[in-house]
């Protein structure tokens, strides 16, 4: 947690120019998103509504969530006839090293794209940066009415106990996720550690978020119950096999 980060910046290797998977892993939520916000709404008329996005990083990819969202309680107001949000505050998170001077410089844009298509004036929206790990509290109690996460959860709090570079055994020699020939103990200890994190995440937002909130988190998944067939763990066998070549090299 102390050292992740994506590429910086808006350059050609920059995370912000290769996320269109990720945003299209959005794109499929999306219906889910309206969805879960439109419920939340329901019979609700909100002062102001707590929005966060969890492991935002540095593209275009978080703005276009919460835009999203803003455009479900528009959509809603229309329905309706009346305003039911009379605020935004929406809190972008991610790790410390993250590069939010990235999003923030595309704040003004975003600002302007609001009043000119939602007629949202700057007052009703406050954009604000909440460094820190997902896998703890972030936020003050009942502060959160739709906490959003995309592409984020796969990423463990540390390398799972055993595994960790100096080891005195290297059970999982020249990998480094779970493959064809890991040990079970291998797999057992990815497991333990995504347990051990995803209750405390899902503990701290228990906390955050006001009752009858709503948490939409999308994952890549996978089909088959084994997680060692080629179709789960191709990216990570390419990725172990250059590392091994750099190594050699
Ligand atoms: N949601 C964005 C970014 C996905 S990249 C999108 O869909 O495009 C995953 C992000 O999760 C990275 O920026 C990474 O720094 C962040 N991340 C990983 N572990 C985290 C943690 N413990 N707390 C907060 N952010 C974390």
């Amino acid at each position: 947690m102390q050292v992740l980060h994506m590429n910086k910046g808006n350059g050609d290797t920059s995370y912000a120019k290769n996320s269109t998977v990720q945003s299209k892993i959005i794109s499929v939520g999306k219906p889910i998103m309206k969805e879960a916000v439109l419920e939340m709404l329901c019979n609700n008329v909100i002062e102001s509504m707590g929005i966060a996005d969890l492991g935002c990083s540095s593209g275009p990819n978080s703005l276009s969530v919460i835009s999203e969202i803003m455009d479900t309680v528009e959509a809603a107001n229309r329905l309706l006839g009346r305003r039911l949000v009379s605020e935004f505050r929406v809190f972008l998170n991610d790790l410390y090293s993250n590069d939010f001077n990235n999003i923030f410089m595309s704040l003004p844009a975003f600002y302007d794209r609001l009043k000119e298509e939602k007629g949202l004036e700057f007052e009703s929206c406050f954009i604000l940066g909440a460094p820190g790990s997902f896998y703890g509290r972030l936020f003050p109690t009942n502060s959160l009415h739709v906490v959003h996460s995309s592409s984020s959860l796969h990423w463990l709090s540390q390398v799972p106990a055993g595994l960790e570079s100096n080891a005195l055994k290297r059970l999982n020699k020249g990998k480094l996720y779970i493959s064809k020939s890991s040990p079970q103990s291998v797999v057992d200890a990815y497991l333990l550690q995504f347990r051990n994190d995803f209750s405390l995440f899902i503990k701290s937002r228990s906390r955050e978020l006001v009752a009858g909130g709503r948490m939409v988190l999308s994952f890549m998944g996978r089909s088959s119950t084994d997680p060692t067939t080629e179709n789960s763990c191709y990216q990570w066998e390419l990725l172990a096999q250059a590392i091994m070549s750099l190594a050699r090299e």
